[in-house]
């Protein structure tokens, strides 16, 4: 079924941000993402989590691990697809899919059938904003993360709110 989406990140937006989340016993979910994805379902989007774990790349984090870690999300809060870029950008090798570039929804969207056009992005950081003003659709930076404390540049989201629950009550 086509259906817009709601993009989300993962730390900050869905589980509490850490500098880096190494175990599965690390990965904190906010209490209240599992009512924010029911919310986003009925108000008809898809939920689809895109996540920059360059700790993969580092060799911090083993992918099996992350795999893991995608695996409690998916039972845990029923989100319907998880994207990540396992790359740390060495050398200037960059892949097409860390944020803010746009490989990841461009996966996303060979998978789902989604309008894009009703679309959302949603997260804490600066990247999360360029990635959705990339495809050029609608932003929404969360204050639950590094939050605009943390905007790394001068970048102006659409919509600005406390958290994923407020997100959620007002789409
Ligand atoms: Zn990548």
């Amino acid at each position: 079924m086509r259906k817009p989406a709601v993009f989300l990140d993962r730390d900050g937006v869905l589980t509490r941000e850490k500098s880096y989340v190494l175990r599965r016993e690390d990965l904190e979910i906010f209490p209240y993402a599992e009512e924010c994805i029911a919310q986003i379902h009925q108000k008809g989007y898809w939920a689809i989590v895109i996540t920059n774990q360059s700790a993969v790349g580092r060799g911090m984090l083993a992918e099996s691990e992350l795999l893991k870690m995608n695996e409690m999300l998916y039972a845990r809060i029923g989100v319907d697809g998880i994207f990540y870029c396992p790359h740390w950008d060495v050398e200037g090798t960059f892949c097409n899919c860390r944020k803010p570039r746009t490989g990841l929804i461009e996966k996303a969207m060979e998978e789902f059938d989604i309008d894009l056009e009703e679309s959302f992005f949603v997260g804490d950081r600066a990247s999360d904003i360029e990635t959705g003003k990339n495809m050029g659709i609608r932003t929404v930076l969360l204050e639950s993360g590094y939050g605009s404390g943390r905007l790394e540049k001068e970048i102006e989201a659409d919509l600005v709110c406390k958290d994923l629950a407020e997100f959620t009550r007002i789409i």
